[in-house]
């Protein structure tokens, strides 16, 4: 390609090629293209219709290296197949809208991750979709909710008071009802639980937290069946939000610690939570492990470890939660979770802001609530900074 016949220019389009290495890397190889090249019209014909195997264009169509995560997250969820997208709501609106069409209605738990409360409020009954919320610790409630519903829609463990849902019950519930099954798996991660040993359909993660594990990437994967990831990813296609290249080797890289940082993730949490408990300017720590907690027997049964997220509630209500975050000098002020870094956010003056106290009560927050995603730093050193800034709060 590179003959002295071919001008400057064309050399400089034509003249990279990949080497063949014969050998394996200890790490997948970034494929960073957007296209692959054919060799007839016929075979390339043959690659988009998926009669043939082969790679042809990146937008959900398959890259190596974006292949790879997936074959680890079905791995990992012990699915047979997976999906990665572009963010964990992109991988939460595809669910939605090829499980439902305009028309249907969808169940959903009323503890629910603010994005997916506005997807779910907001944008899907502009499509015909209709959402009912419910208590999923109420069996009855659900039950009668799916009566004529296509799914039903849970967090393992909820965002951002981290109640625990009861996969197993739910699970049969909807099979029962002849229903879709969907979870969103993100705070526990494929570590500390996989729903779909419980029955569940569709697993869903936010790979931007734990599995990421880093704060340096937004990507989202859903581990299902082969029947269902095929319907899935015709419907990407077309959708968009497929997960890039780059984003699934950091994934992939992450992945590879998961396990190691859960443990610490784990460990960590339960510290602060037992060191924290007795100050006097929290009215409660809430943390699925703490012996107190109202689903602290179903977490035991079906996790395996309580998680990495604390619910602070301040005792000086918002303005106390403030000048508690306000005073923190090693935990960061920030949205998101599940990097190295302990982050800290007020929910009634970040996500949830466009809720005033009522709605705020409603959604089942109380006053002066402060998430904690505890990072992968020395526990003591957080311990101290917290306990700092509560004796100034
Ligand atoms: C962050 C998060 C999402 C959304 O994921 P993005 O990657 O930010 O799009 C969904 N569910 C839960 C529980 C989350 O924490």
């Amino acid at each position: 390609m590179s003959g002295p016949q071919r001008g400057f220019s064309t050399r400089a389009v034509h003249v990279a090629a990949p080497i063949g290495v014969g050998q394996q890397p200890s790490s997948v190889p970034v494929y960073q293209t957007s296209t692959w090249r054919a060799s007839s019209t016929a075979e390339l014909g043959a690659i988009l219709a998926h009669e043939q195997a082969g790679y042809s264009y990146g937008r959900g169509y398959g890259n190596p290296t974006v292949d790879a995560f997936e074959q680890a997250m079905a791995d990992l969820e012990g699915t047979t197949a997976a999906m990665a997208f572009s963010s964990g709501m992109s991988a939460i609106h595809a669910v939605a809208t090829v499980i439902a069409r305009s028309g249907d209605s969808i169940v959903a738990s009323n503890r629910l991750y603010g994005g997916t409360y506005s997807l779910f409020v907001h944008v899907l009954p502009r499509y015909g979709i209709e959402v009912r919320l419910v208590d999923i610790s109420d069996e009855d409630a659900v039950r009668q909710a799916l009566e004529g519903a296509r799914a039903l829609y849970v967090e393992t463990i909820a965002n951002p008071l981290l109640t625990v849902a009861d996969l197993e019950s739910l699970a049969v519930c909807c099979a029962e009802s002849g229903v879709e099954s969907v979870v969103d798996n993100t705070l526990a991660s494929p570590y500390l639980c996989n729903p779909a040993a419980s029955g569940f359909g569709w697993v869903i993660h936010s790979a931007t937290k734990y599995i990421g594990g880093h704060s340096d990437l937004i990507g989202g994967a859903v581990c299902t069946d082969a029947g269902r990831a095929a319907r899935l990813r015709s419907l990407a296609l077309d959708q968009g939000g497929a997960m890039p290249p780059f984003e699934a080797w950091l994934c992939l890289r992450g992945l590879a610690t998961l396990a190691v940082r859960m443990e610490r993730h784990c460990a960590s949490a339960a510290a602060l939570a037992e060191a924290l408990s007795p100050h006097p300017r929290l009215a409660a720590v809430r943390y699925p492990g703490l012996p107190g907690h109202s689903d602290r027997d179903l977490a035991e049964r079906q996790l395996r470890g309580f998680g990495g997220m604390l619910a602070l509630e301040h005792a000086g209500g918002d303005a106390g939660a403030a000048r508690f975050c306000d005073s923190l000098e090693l935990a960061w002020l920030a949205v998101s979770l599940g990097g190295a870094h302990t982050l800290v956010s007020h929910p009634a003056s970040s996500t949830h802001r466009q809720l005033d106290a009522a709605a705020r009560a409603e959604a089942g927050l109380p006053e002066g609530l402060v998430r904690v995603s505890v990072g992968l730093e020395d526990v003591s050193d957080l311990i101290a900074d917290l306990t700092q800034a509560l004796d100034r709060s």
